[in-house]
């Protein structure tokens, strides 16, 4: 037999029990945010044919270009890709059911996205996203709903300061006349230009100003903004969008330079990031897609959306101290095998049908080294089904931590009496 241990993918995480409840945390609690504004949850496949992610996100965007995990179908032939982000999968869902006749999306998702990019603190190949698109709404109210709604989630997290950028792509003639300006501009630059730049300049000249590179920030910092192109609708639309907002007492700052990594952004880009978090600060970005839906074959309709990183925003969680801990079960169950293991199990059967958690120990042991797993389960109470208890027909229920006062000593309970017994001690201590 061979011995080899193996490792998982590269870039590639196990969530392991230790931080479950840390990720539950932070999804229960957006989720409760998002369904108090009407948000309903979508699962669309992990593998979607690759043009809905060619065409939906652009092909001159670093997901499209080098982190897409694509591959062939072996079996027939089929163009596959794993999703490297939801909007454009749910997109094509919504199109395909046709859930925009006659009506509005509110949608919300979580699930595993998938890039090839170099690993890092913060950045992996596959990650999570729990996002939301509100689809057939036109703006800007919407837009700032969807931003009020995340301020009110970091709030409920308690992340401290996750502070709020904003920007607007404007309309398609706008930003074109914004893209004729940005060509000349770095066509006059060439020297300066590196790689990807240049490889973009007449392909896609306004993802040149997110660039990370440092020996450009000076030039993309003096580059025209597409802020000065804007004509009155996009002006309002903004302007409509930053009022409210600010009337929501939400602080933000307008960041020219902000266009995101996805192609079919119009009006409202966004990204909420935190200083905690080194380089990888961006814990949400979203914005309004209109062209998108069309774009993957629906009837137009409006969209916009958001993403945050849960990864991301685990990490920011543990960076505030908000690591909220669960015991593995409320009540341990105690036995001397045999006739009494099967008693045991019944009276935990009993005290389930009642919504107690217990644990009846596995196997035999020695009452001692019960006991210790029965502490390390973090249980408030141990009950035990021994030989003579179950010989005169009780059971007697011991409080493991501060707090269980019900059964501050030992206590013999009747048999037939101790799953209720219990599971009023546990209310008890819960009110
Ligand atoms: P970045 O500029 O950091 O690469 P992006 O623009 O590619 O981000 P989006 O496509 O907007 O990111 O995804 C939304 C959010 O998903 C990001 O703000 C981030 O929190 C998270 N995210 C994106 N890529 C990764 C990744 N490789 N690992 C972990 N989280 C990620
Ligand atoms: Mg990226």
């Amino acid at each position: 037999m061979s011995k080899e241990k193996f490792a998982g993918v590269k870039g590639m995480n196990d969530m392991l029990p230790a931080d479950a409840t840390i990720w539950q945390t932070v999804q229960q609690t957006a989720v409760g945010v998002l369904e108090r504004y009407g948000y309903q949850e979508i699962r669309t496949p992990i593998l979607e044919n690759t043009k809905v992610f060619t065409r939906g996100v652009g092909e001159v965007t670093d997901i499209v270009e080098k982190e897409m995990y694509s591959f062939t179908d072996s079996m027939n032939g089929d163009q596959l890709t794993l999703r490297p982000e939801c909007t454009s999968a749910v997109v094509r869902s919504v199109n395909e059911h046709n859930l925009l006749y006659g009506a509005t999306q509110r949608l919300w998702y979580m699930g595993p996205m998938f890039r090839h990019e170099r690993p890092q603190r913060g950045r992996y190949r596959q990650f999570h996203q729990l996002g939301a698109e509100a689809l057939g709404m036109e703006g800007p109210e919407i837009d700032a709903e969807m931003i009020i709604m995340l301020a009110r989630i970091w709030k409920e997290l308690g992340v401290g300061d996750v502070h709020l950028e904003l920007n607007t792509l404007g309309a398609l003639t706008e930003r074109q006349a914004h893209r004729e300006a940005l060509i000349r501009y770095f066509e006059g630059n060439q020297d300066i230009l590196d790689e990807d730049a240049k490889r973009r300049l007449y392909t896609n000249p306004l993802r040149i100003l997110d660039t990370k590179n440092p020996e450009m920030q000076d030039l993309v910092n003096a580059a025209p903004r597409l802020l000065d192109f804007l004509g009155d609708d996009s002006r309002q639309f903004l302007d409509r969008m930053e009022s409210i907002v600010s009337a929501a007492g939400i602080n933000y700052v307008i960041n020219p330079r902000l266009v995101r990594g996805l192609d079919y952004y119009n009006h409202t880009v966004f990204e909420w990031i935190t200083d905690k978090l080194g380089a990888q600060g961006t814990i949400c970005g979203g914005g309004r897609y209109d062209p998108l839906i069309e774009m993957l074959g629906g009837r137009p309709a409006p969209g916009v959306g958001f993403a945050m990183g849960m990864e991301r925003v685990i990490e920011l969680m543990r960076e505030c101290g908000n690591v909220p801990q669960k015991a593995q079960t409320d009540v341990y169950v105690l036995h001397h095998g045999g006739e009494t293991q099967v008693k045991a199990m019944l009276l935990a059967e009993a005290m389930r049908d009642l919504g107690v958690r217990v644990m009846v120990h596995p196997n035999k042991g020695s009452i001692k080294s019960q006991m210790k797993k029965a502490d390390a389960s973090g249980a408030c109470f141990a009950v035990f089904a021994t030989e003579d208890e179950l010989a005169s027909g009780t059971v007697s229920v011991k409080a493991l931590r501060e707090g269980a006062t019900v059964y501050a000593e030992q206590t013999t309970v009747a048999l037939d009496q101790a799953a209720d017994a219990i599971a009023k001690a546990l209310s008890f201590r819960a009110e």
